[in-house]
């Protein structure tokens, strides 16, 4: 088990220093803010949509090691699916984070996220992006608040 710990921390420190899809989207057709004060991440996330498909996903922002490799690891799981399987993804993810249920299959690589449950402070910053996704998807204006 903590051979799977060590593996999973891994993952979230190699995507914190080499965030996957961080760049501002010039065509993006949605793009909505987030910010969780409470560790002060701030998030933008860009989608460009084709039909209900997610063409391309992108996001930018400064924040903890745990809100980065967030964003990145979702950017990276969310090319082309519709926003319906985002939706799904989001509910999945925040309910194995915020519940601590085993992770889904279809979270993936996403589970790496799993122990995150056990640090209630830290839930906020795991999700951050998918709620500032959840408010581009659904094109929502202003800023996302994890408060
Ligand atoms: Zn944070």
């Amino acid at each position: 088990m903590s051979d799977l710990r060590d593996l999973y921390q891994q993952v979230i420190l190699d995507h914190n220093r080499k965030p996957r899809n961080f760049r501002t989207m010039e065509d993006a057709d949605r793009s909505a803010e987030g910010h969780n004060p409470l560790c002060g991440d701030r998030v933008t996330v860009y989608v460009r949509m084709n039909g209900d498909v997610i063409e391309d996903v992108s996001f930018q922002g400064e924040g903890c090691a745990i809100s980065t490799a967030s964003a990145s690891l979702m950017t990276q799981g969310l090319k082309g699916k519709t926003a319906r399987d985002a939706e799904e993804l989001f509910e999945a993810f925040r309910a194995m984070v915020t519940g601590g249920e085993p992770a889904s299959e279809k979270l993936g690589k996403l589970a790496v996220f799993g122990g995150v449950c056990e640090f209630p402070l830290r839930v906020k910053c795991a999700t951050l992006a998918w709620h500032t996704l959840h408010a581009a998807l659904e094109e929502k204006s202003g800023t996302v608040t994890t408060e």
